[in-house]
């Protein structure tokens, strides 16, 4: 078959885990139950940085009392651990684009069950280098950035392009934040004035990327800026 057809396919019925290959019962599901989603739970209202049990999360956390961030808040299918982490891999370094359709859909899902869902005017995703989308195979923030657009019934704007920066793996925070600051610019053809913008991505580590991004909409007249990513 078809490389699309099969994972069409598959994505209809999933014959196994996305993350660990295991045959699944039920034909719902698309992770086995070892490799459940591990929700954010308590986490910093800004940033999505988890904390520990008790904290409020009303309330920004230590990092995020030190920086002005340019994003609002973050909206994540899970922590970027077990399943999840291993789903991305899979999809990000095996080309398994029905696993990002798959975290598509379940991201579509969770932010359109969020009490802000109907406050969002457009869905911007963070652009990948050319390279990177040749590797992969796919643009994942565009794909998950397209069924979080559908599902919202908003229209899906690529406003922001992206100049080639070597790969942010193995970066501690200040490396990262020198490696995007300037990587991202707006289209010329952008309108973002006044709007509301949901910005997608893939995985969110320090929040470098979506805040540099976050930072270019607002300076080209964005209201506000969220974030939503398949892991955090
Ligand atoms: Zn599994
Ligand atoms: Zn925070």
């Amino acid at each position: 078959m078809l490389p699309v057809l099969s994972a069409l396919t598959d994505l209809l019925y999933p014959p196994s885990c996305w993350a660990c290959g295991s045959s699944l019962e039920r034909q719902a599901q698309a992770l086995c139950g070892a490799c459940a989603l591990v929700p954010l739970g308590e986490a910093c209202r800004r940033c999505g940085e988890p904390q520990g049990p008790g904290a409020s999360t009303m309330e920004d956390c230590d990092t995020c009392r030190g920086r002005p961030l340019a994003f609002s808040r973050v909206a994540a299918l899970g922590r970027y651990e077990g399943g999840l982490r291993r789903a991305v891999q899979r999809a990000k370094f095996e080309g398994e684009l029905g696993a990002w359709a798959w975290m598509g859909k379940a991201l579509a899902d969770h932010v359109a069950a969020l009490p802000w869902a109907g406050e969002v005017d457009a869905v911007v995703p963070v652009p990948s280098t050319w390279r990177a989308r040749l590797a992969r195979g796919a643009n994942p923030a565009a794909l998950l950035a397209g069924a979080v657009s559908r599902r919202l019934e908003r229209p899906r704007r690529p406003w922001l392009l992206r100049r080639p920066t070597p790969p942010q793996v193995g970066l501690g925070r200040r490396e990262r934040l020198a490696n995007v600051e300037g990587a991202f610019r707006i289209s010329p053809e952008a309108t973002p004035s006044g709007l509301r913008l949901l910005l997608v991505d893939d995985v969110m580590t320090t929040g470098a990327t979506v805040d540099v991004c976050a930072r270019a909409l607002k300076a080209a007249g964005a209201l506000r800026v969220d974030v939503a990513v398949a892991a955090r």
